[in-house]
């Protein structure tokens, strides 16, 4: 690695509990430009947690977190909103806005409170909406869509935010298998355009081995193994971790590993 290239994303010794109970203890991480991370563990294990310090949601009762060398607790709400996008786990909006509006949404940070929302705006989010396949839903209210529609919604809102960080929480557990593949090439080429890195949270091992350049595998709040695919995917960490024995194959056309029942 380059010395001189910096991390745009750091956690130093970070612990943080919910009501005195451990979710994440001791992280030290350092997160540079260009890459998909992928972050792995069983449930419980603390990655949504971390999600949610790196974004600032939640404030570590120890420890420092940077993004591009600034501590998190001194950026705004309004300034993060305008670094990190993230797509979450579970949404639940209660008010049934219409798909375009929840895509809007992602520009509400750029928008200068004078000079109102622009044309650019709007042209941004259509983008969004047409990589995404969302358009056709666009005047349909977010509760009369499927759930992989949905994921879809949400992704759009966070591209729409023209994030330099984009973060996902198990975005394509309703995806169906197309639109899977078709999504992560839109993340993909997001990250030789303005994203500076991505970080998402995966369930399924097999799809985090195939979308991550380095993978970060949590086991009880803590960081077991950071590493490519193969260094992280193999019989010892997910015996170690997953307390079963893996049949690990390595997929037919990549150098990746992959997990088989
Ligand atoms: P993961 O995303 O890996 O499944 P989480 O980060 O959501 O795990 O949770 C880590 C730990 O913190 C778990 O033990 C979970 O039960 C606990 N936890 C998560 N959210 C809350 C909360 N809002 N209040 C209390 N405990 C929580
Ligand atoms: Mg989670």
């Amino acid at each position: 690695m380059n010395t001189d290239i910096k991390p745009i994303i750091s956690l130093e010794n970070v612990t943080f509990s919910y009501n005195h109970h451990p979710a994440i203890q001791e992280v030290n991480l350092s997160i540079y430009p260009g890459q998909f991370i992928g972050i792995i563990g069983p449930n419980g294990s603390g990655k949504t947690t971390i999600l949610k310090l790196i974004s600032g949601i939640l404030t570590p009762q120890k420890g420092e977190i940077k993004v591009f060398e600034q501590d998190v607790r001194k950026i705004s709400r309004k300034k993060m909103a305008k670094i990190i996008s993230v797509v979450p786990q579970e949404s639940y909006i209660s008010y049934n806005y219409k798909v375009k509006e929840i895509v809007f949404m992602g520009r509400i940070p750029f928008i200068n409170q004078w000079q109102g929302e622009t044309l650019l705006d709007y042209q941004i989010s259509q983008d969004a909406m047409e990589k995404t396949d969302s358009l056709h839903h666009a005047e349909k209210g977010i509760h009369q869509i499927s759930g992989g529609e949905m994921q879809r919604v949400y992704i759009a809102r966070a591209l729409a935010q023209s994030p330099k960080i984009l973060m996902l929480d198990e975005f394509s557990s309703h995806l169906d298998l197309s639109y899977k593949y078709e999504i992560i090439k839109i993340l993909r080429e997001s990250l030789k355009e303005e994203v500076k890195c991505i970080i998402s949270v995966f369930h399924d091992l097999n799809l985090a081995s195939y979308c991550s350049d380095k993978l970060i595998l949590l086991n009880q709040g803590g960081i077991e193994k950071i590493g490519t695919p193969h260094e992280v995917i193999n019989e010892y960490y997910l015996k170690k971790v997953y307390h079963t024995r893996p049949n690990i194959i390595q997929h037919p056309e990549l150098s990746i590993p992959q997990v088989i029942m």
